[in-house]
């Protein structure tokens, strides 16, 4: 007799990677899902409706979830039958980019309230029915600036940075109750998300910052983020479709990066553990030598080395 569905919870589905994920598990050929396809808005459901079309009601629900708020999360796992997750998944995900000095507290608090703090509030609520059944799947879409820092997204890359932490931390624990946790690290990909943060930020005043950080803001920071999406940027699909194999695998990895076009760049920092590598090779390509960094980008995109972009 076929294994009974597990019951697989992601939050933010209403767009980009989530929305993919949802449905790519909901028509999972093997039917092995059913997904709980949670969002903050529920007015913004029809994208996803769409896209899952006849699995909805089958294998896919739609349900209420602001990752930021514990009666939201309490009621949404109340609606769960048997109120027990195997999988969840934290996508949900805010970014902020721009010079340090212009931006509020208040906005850099809303990144660490969703990103960190909104997965932690999903971790704990669903523990305990983990723990007691001795099994269950954490997955969490971080980010390759969850590896490095990356420079004007300095506080979006902290909360990536303090999830890796919190969650190769609780890792080690888990495996005494055969509970996995797996770190998805995309790099950039070509989602509302970044879209409309670049858009944003390109007529922003940031006020507060002085002239010469506003130029390399907009003049050279902007112009290579841009050049980085369009010549590396992947998918959601193809990001979904890496997190659908680490959903899938008996053992799942802590790690798993989802661009091979990107991992010449993550690369820098392991080749040289004091990290100035890193710092200097990044300093040099944006502020000295931009039209080199185009060309290098230019060349990851066309495959001058070669590279397979996962999943193969
Ligand atoms: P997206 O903007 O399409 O998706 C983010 C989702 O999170 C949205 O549906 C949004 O409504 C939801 N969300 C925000 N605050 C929420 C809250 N309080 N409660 C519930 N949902 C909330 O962008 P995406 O690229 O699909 O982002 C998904 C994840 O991928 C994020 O965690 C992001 O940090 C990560 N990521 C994105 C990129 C990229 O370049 N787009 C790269 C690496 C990692």
């Amino acid at each position: 007799m076929a294994d009974a569905p597990r019951t697989v919870l992601i939050s933010g589905c209403s767009s980009g990677i989530g929305l993919e994920l949802a449905v790519q598990l909901a028509h999972d050929p093997k039917q092995r899902y059913h997904v709980v396809a949670t969002m903050r808005d529920l007015g913004k459901k029809g994208a996803l409706e769409a896209a899952a079309g006849e699995a909805l009601g089958q294998t896919l629900t739609v349900a209420q979830l602001d990752v930021c708020s514990d009666e939201s999360v309490a009621q949404c796992l109340s609606c769960i039958q048997g109120g027990e997750v195997d999988v969840l998944v934290n996508n949900a995900g805010v970014g902020l980019v721009g010079p340090l000095e212009g931006l509020s507290l208040a906005a850099m608090q809303n990144v660490f309230d969703t990103n960190f703090f909104g997965a932690v509030r999903l971790v704990k609520a669903v523990l305990p029915g983990m723990k007691r059944r001795r099994q269950g799947h954490i997955v969490v879409v971080s980010s390759v600036m969850g590896l490095q820092g990356v420079v004007f997204n300095d506080v979006y890359a902290a909360s990536k940075f303090a999830m890796e932490g919190f969650f190769e931390s609780l890792a080690v624990q888990l495996l005494q109750f055969n509970i996995f946790i797996s770190l998805v690290e995309p790099g950039p990909v070509a989602t509302e998300f970044e879209g409309k943060l670049l858009e944003q930020v390109s007529t922003a005043e940031f006020p507060g910052t002085d002239p010469d950080t506003l130029h390399y803001f907009r003049n050279l920071y902007l112009p290579a983020s841009r050049e980085l999406f369009s010549s590396v940027g992947q998918s959601p699909e193809d990001v979904a479709k890496v997190i659908v194999k680490v959903i899938g695998s008996a053992r799942p990895p802590l790690r798993r990066q989802t661009n091979a076009r990107y991992t010449p760049l993550t690369a820098l920092k392991a080749m040289d553990p004091s990290g100035s590598l890193y710092v200097r090779t990044s300093h040099r390509l944006l502020f000295r030598w931009p039209r080199l960094l185009n060309l290098g980008l230019r060349c990851l995109a066309c495959s001058c080395f070669r590279t397979p972009v996962w999943p193969r």
